[in-house]
């Protein structure tokens, strides 16, 4: 048997990275131009805390693509790196400089900033597309620039460059099979996906732009034209913001920036901006409801420092809440673990519960100021609010207070009027308080009506998750509470406070109808109710029992699933 080490040489570090570092060769451009950010953040925070005695004037970042030698160039105006510093941050995979210079200027509050890296392997992701990265850089201190040149092995050139002019450029000679990464629309809809929010200019090819006409124009004189830089992002992006600065109209500007495609106004906003125990930033909206497919594929979008990551936000925020839209940006959760991780994850598990605590206070508030408002939106926020009182206990608690049961008569009750109302009138023998709902107006007509007669409260409540929210109610007020339908038997044991009424038919004519009806009627399955009381629309009523209806209804839906829940056809 022979027995030995395992030898782990640096050679094999490059195919790795290009094999398994990303799945997605798409985001080499998405940590150039972080690298990029971060050297000109870094800059910025140099000449603030004034270890820098320079002019920055106002930098930017810059993509082009040189069609004829297949490269494509990330230029920046940052701090750049003489000799040394490329031995040191770029020759040393998985050495980290943006933690380095965090924990450098920590007692300058460096982590203000912005900066992205964090793992030190972003470099190198730039080998998963080209065949060879050349590095021109000049340093912000007085030093010569720097040219480094490596073609994906271990080997790299580093010698003295004519460089004048502050910042890096990086080259990237862009692989046979990665062509696709030359083609402007290619660069673009990359540069739109990650850095649009981005915090310095990035510059992509220039347009022209139209000058107003002067005071004095003549009458056909033609607007003169002017080529300007083609800067892809917006770096102050309204979460950046504090929600003081920001009005509702920017608001719903920001929203439709976000969603281009998107014409219909958000129901409502919520800013969410918590600095401790956790960083996170982010403004999430209720979308108006909507079948829309291409509504649909909008989704939450999370950022960390404004770099997009994903807009897979699941074992983030509570699925409930992946029905809204917006930016989430916070650099404290880990993205690279598994999803099934995440949601074990302390911090993340804390970021997930101030977001739902911040979207029940943001309902409860708009409940409390604007009632008639919080009663027009209902239908398009219903689904969201019963979702989330159903799959989130701490959520259910807090709705109590604003969600809302619409009644037969189009008014709205919350819970605690609705249990207000019905104590007049509507308890059982068994004292438990019984709540009457209607599925379907117009079928269920004759029995509302008997109901309402006899001054009892009709809810309506026709949407399939609140079949599920009446039972975890029960279940809450441990079962002092029953919904029951409006046309099932227990009306009948209802005890009435206002005076019986009289019926116009004797206990024996009574009986003898209630015989004929059951001799057609399976009595197993249906209740025949005979009272032909003078305000009665009808004499005879033939009833199906609450827990009969419900048991063929969680047949139907195939043991209850949430979204499948099918009505009984209406008698
Ligand atoms: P990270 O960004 O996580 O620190 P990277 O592998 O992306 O790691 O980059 C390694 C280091 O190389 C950076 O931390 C930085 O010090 C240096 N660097 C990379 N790109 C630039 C640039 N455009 N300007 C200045 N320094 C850079
Ligand atoms: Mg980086």
């Amino acid at each position: 048997m022979a027995k030995g080490n395992i030898n782990v040489s640096v050679e094999n570090i490059f195919p790795l990275i290009k094999k398994f570092l990303y799945s997605d060769h798409e985001i080499f451009l998405r940590e150039l131009i972080s690298n990029a950010t971060d050297a000109t953040l870094k800059l910025e925070h140099l000449v603030r805390i004034g270890e820098a005695k320079i002019e920055t004037g106002q930098p930017k970042i810059e993509v082009k693509i040189n069609k004829e030698d297949n490269t494509l160039h990330i230029i920046d105006e940052g701090v750049g790196m003489t000799q040394d510093e490329v031995k040191k941050y770029i020759n040393e995979v998985a050495f980290s400089g943006a933690e380095e210079f965090l924990e450098k200027y920590k007692d300058s509050d460096a982590k203000e900033t912005g900066i992205i890296g964090h793992f030190g392997l972003g470099f190198y992701s730039a080998f998963m597309v080209a065949n060879k990265v050349e590095i021109f850089t000049k340093s912000w201190k007085d030093e010569p620039a720097a040219h480094w040149t490596c073609e994906g092995t271990t080997e790299f050139s580093l010698e003295e460059s004519d460089r004048t002019t502050r910042g890096t450029e990086i080259v990237l000679h862009i692989n046979d099979d990665e062509k696709e990464f030359l083609e402007d629309a290619r660069i673009d809809e990359l540069l739109v996906k990650y850095n649009k929010f981005m915090p310095v200019p990035i510059k992509f090819g220039t347009k022209e732009k139209e000058l107003p006409l002067p005071d004095d124009a003549k009458e056909d004189e033609e607007p003169k034209k002017v080529t300007v830089d083609k800067i892809i992002n917006n770096p102050d992006p309204a979460w950046t913001k504090q929600p003081t600065e920001l009005e509702e109209k920017d608001y719903n500007e920001f929203y439709r920036e976000l969603y281009p495609t998107q014409f219909e106004e958000p129901l409502f906003h919520i800013h969410l901006n918590v600095d401790y125990p956790f960083n996170l930033t982010g403004i999430l909206y209720f979308p108006k409801l909507s079948n829309d497919m291409a509504m649909q594929k909008d989704k939450i979008q999370l950022y960390q420092n404004q770099v997009f990551v994903t807009d897979n936000v699941e074992g983030i925020v509570p699925e409930f809440l992946t029905m809204l839209k917006g930016v989430i940006d916070s650099p404290d959760i880990p993205l690279n673990v598994s999803r099934s991780y995440l949601q074990a994850d302390g911090a993340v598990k804390k970021i997930s519960s101030y977001i739902t605590r911040k979207v029940a206070d943001k309902l409860k508030s708009l409940f409390n100021n604007n009632r008639e408002d919080f009663e027009i939106k209902w239908n398009d926020i219903k689904v969201v609010i019963e979702y989330g009182m159903l799959t989130e206990d701490k959520f259910f608690d807090k709705a109590q207070k604003f969600n809302l049961f619409p009644t037969v008569d189009d008014t709205y009750l919350t819970y605690e009027e609705l249990e207000g109302k019905i104590k007049a009138n509507q308890t059982d023998k068994d004292d438990k308080l019984v709540v009457l709902y209607a599925s379907n107006k117009e079928a269920q007509h004759g029995a509302i009506k008997s109901a309402k007669d006899k001054g009892y409260e009709v809810l309506l409540l026709d949407s399939p998750i609140v079949s599920h929210l009446i039972q975890k109610i029960e279940t809450e007020k441990e079962n002092k509470v029953s919904f029951v339908r409006v046309d099932s038997d227990h009306i009948d044991n209802l005890i009435k406070k206002d005076e019986e009424q009289a019926s116009k038919l004797n206990d024996e004519e009574k009986e003898k109808l209630k015989e004929s009806f059951e001799t057609v009627v399976p009595k197993e399955k249906y209740t025949v109710q005979v009272e032909a009381l003078a305000s009665d629309s009808a004499p005879v009523m033939i009833t199906q029992p609450e827990f009969m209806r419900r048991m063929k209804e969680m047949q139907q839906s195939g043991g209850g699933g949430m979204f499948g829940m099918g009505n009984m056809p209406e008698m």
